[in-house]
């Protein structure tokens, strides 16, 4: 099985309470696809220009992750997101976004890309998204993931694509932003009614929620000791969440939430680091561990009283 993803591989600078850190490999397709290939193949769609390191494309074809669809603008500058968090880690503020050579990008897909079992749409102008689903023949899940810069410049568009895929992955902010409902469970009933029937919530330390047909499902968030930077937490979430439909094949109830778990142990070592710094020397049996440790945080008996 195989996952393709385009979005944002970027260069990011990032302050947190904790320390800051300047241009360092980030991106959500990045992210994304650090976490997936512990699950699947991953194919990755998106563009740099002559500034990225070497390195960051060599530790990403090292990780596992193809490359052949990471275009290089050798006169151009990469995607660069300027942020910070202050006490409440669960809020990135946006100090800067400079698209440089994504603005002028038109993926056009290697032949063997074009099928692919599963598409991931990570966030990035919703056209771009658009352009590359176009081009996978009858993908079997489509997912997307999307925030408030573009659900307040490209609204339209966004709602174009988001007729078209099955599953939205969105913070709880952005969830209010593109439904316009305040309460959640509405907004994600409100969402469902824009195309994808499946909503995913992410709720920063708190886990996330899932907004199926009858059925709402929550993942709490890994208690961790130290947090120490956010940044592609929420992209992590969905390279495990994804990554595990792609690997087991379906997305019913079942895999849903146990893909939730995953999204979430995932999450949970890419926030104990600046960058992918902590991510890209995950090993599956690290994953397991704290996957079963999640078991045992959720689990409880029925009462014993009548
Ligand atoms: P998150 O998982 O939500 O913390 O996403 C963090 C990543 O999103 C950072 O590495 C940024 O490079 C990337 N990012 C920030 N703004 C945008 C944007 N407007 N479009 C695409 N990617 C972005």
């Amino acid at each position: 099985m195989t996952v393709l993803v385009v979005g944002s591989v970027a260069l990011d600078t990032v302050t947190t309470p904790f320390g800051a850190r300047e241009r360092a490999l980030g991106g959500s397709a990045t992210y994304f696809s650090m976490a997936s290939r512990l699950l699947t193949d991953v194919r990755l769609v998106a563009v740099v220009g002559g500034d990225f390191p070497d390195e960051s494309t060599k530790l990403l074809e090292a990780s596992g992750v193809d490359t052949q669809g990471l275009q290089v603008v050798k006169s151009g500058r990469t995607f660069h997101w300027k942020g910070e968090y202050g006490a409440n880690l669960n809020e990135a503020i946006t100090l800067d976004t400079q698209l440089n050579v994504f603005a002028e990008f038109d993926p056009v897909l290697p032949e063997n890309y074009r099928k692919s079992e599963t598409v991931f749409l990570a966030n990035i102008h919703p056209e771009i998204q658009a352009k590359v689903l176009n081009q996978v023949k009858d993908p079997g899940l489509v997912a997307l993931d999307t925030m408030n810069f573009w659900i307040k410049s490209e609204r339209n568009s966004l709602l174009k694509v988001l007729e078209r895929i099955h599953v939205l992955t969105v913070n709880e902010g952005e969830a209010r932003l593109l439904s316009g409902e305040h309460n959640i469970v509405k907004a994600a009933r409100a969402i469902r009614r824009m195309g994808p029937r499946t909503i995913v919530i992410k709720r920063g330390e708190y886990g996330a929620l899932y907004f199926g047909e009858d059925e709402i499902f929550h993942v709490p968030g890994y208690p961790l000791e130290e947090v120490f930077d956010p940044t592609g937490a929420g992209d992590t979430f969905a390279g495990g969440m994804i990554g595990y439909l792609d690997r087991v094949g379906g997305a019913s109830s079942r895999h849903v939430r146990q893909a939730m778990v995953v999204g979430c142990v995932l999450a949970s070592f890419t926030v104990e680091a600046f960058s992918v710094d902590r991510l890209k020397g995950v090993s599956i049996a690290e994953m397991h561990e704290r996957f079963q440790r999640f078991q045992n945080l959720t689990v409880f008996d029925d009462l014993d009283i009548g």
